[in-house]
């Protein structure tokens, strides 16, 4: 009776755990959701929020140039700050 319920408790155990892991990687998902930037593509610009125009890769530094068509802001956006598209 005794080695029974020890086992009991440790599989209880272990799947708490998993639902932990689980909760944490969504949560984690839903705040990068919105301003996400995909390589390769034009993102938001960041003093507007218009959408902004892509003017060159460099992929040699890994670094995205972009401009707005709207309040003419320039940045960059370096390969690590994106994800990829496919
Ligand atoms: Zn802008």
């Amino acid at each position: 009776m005794g080695i029974f319920r020890r086992r009991e408790r440790t599989e209880v155990a272990e799947a708490a755990v998993v639902d932990v892991r689980a909760e944490t990687e969504l949560d984690l998902r839903d705040e990068s959701t919105p301003p996400v930037a995909v390589w390769g593509m034009p993102s938001r610009c960041p003093a507007c929020g218009d959408f902004g125009y892509l003017d060159r890769i460099d992929v040699v530094n890994d670094l995205m140039f972009q401009h707005c068509p709207t309040c003419w802001h320039k940045w960059e956006t370096h390969r690590s700050e994106t994800t990829s598209s496919a």
